[in-house]
């Protein structure tokens, strides 16, 4: 089971209405602008959501870790990579890891347009070709 941090949400009571809060926003001042626009709505909460996943029955738990490609055709060539991987996202599919500081330890599926074009590893230690 993986954990994400926490989002923050506004909830007006009665409506039940949920804004979501940005770091740094001010819950009374987000719960004022609110109310000037729905004058009804002056009773409030916070609630705090925490995301986490299980693995799919029967399937072993993955590291999820995740890197996604540049989108420009220039970024890609200068890297060393074929220009159909714009903008793909791979997603690690080895056991749950810690990637050390200078290692390339994270491993998972180029696909493109639902075809899998290449294993590729990945992680802080890692430089693009040409840089
Ligand atoms: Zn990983």
């Amino acid at each position: 089971m993986s954990y994400m941090e926490p989002d923050v949400y506004l909830e007006t009571a009665g409506s039940l209405r949920m804004i979501r809060l940005q770091p740094g926003d001010d819950p009374v001042e987000v719960a004022e602008r609110h109310r000037d626009a729905h004058p009804t709505d002056t009773r409030f909460r916070l609630t705090y959501v925490t995301r986490f996943s299980v693995p799919e029955k029967g399937k072993a738990p993955v590291c999820g870790a995740t890197q996604t490609y540049p989108e420009d055709p220039e970024e890609l060539a200068r890297q060393g990579l074929p220009v159909t991987w714009a903008g793909v996202t791979v997603t690690c599919q080895a056991p749950p890891h810690q990637c050390a500081p200078d290692a390339v330890e994270h491993s998972g599926q180029v696909i493109v347009n639902g075809t899998v074009r290449a294993l590729t590893s990945w992680g802080p230690g890692w430089l693009p070709t040409g840089a």
